[in-house]
């Protein structure tokens, strides 16, 4: 997880159903106010997390010291990105949700395709 992630603001309207709350955040460039999901998050400088471990290699992993959001407007025209928003939070949530029994299978699996890959290589041979 990033240490700092520019705060999402919580809005409440009043409906006939009741009262509803809503997030936004703000882009970086334009001050556009925009939904979480539309926003692109980019982040800022590096910062070390715990070691992360490969096979029996040992590596310090990084992660985004601090995290902004752009507009898809301003991501395109300030860094040439048109791919969709909304994919850095996925990628970060998909990792920090690994537990370390999870994050060991994952390796246990590399290595057992690379042996298949291996024993399929060997067969062909
Ligand atoms: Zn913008």
């Amino acid at each position: 997880m990033p240490s700092t992630e520019a705060p999402a603001e919580t809005h409440e309207v009043e409906t006939v159903h009741g009262s509803v709350e809503y997030e936004t955040v703000t882009c970086s460039n334009c001050r556009h106010e925009l939904q979480p999901a539309e926003a692109l998050p980019v982040g800022i400088g590096l910062e070390a997390t715990d070691d992360h471990f490969i096979g029996d290699q040992t590596r310090t992993a990084y992660t985004a010291a601090e995290v902004r959001h752009l507009c898809t407007h301003c991501a395109e025209s300030t860094l040439g990105y048109d791919g969709p928003p909304g994919r850095f939070e996925t990628l970060t949530e998909t990792i920090t949700s690994l537990s370390t029994l999870e994050r060991a299978l994952l390796a246990l699996g590399s290595l057992a395709l690379v042996g298949l890959f291996v024993l399929n290589l060997a067969v062909l041979v």
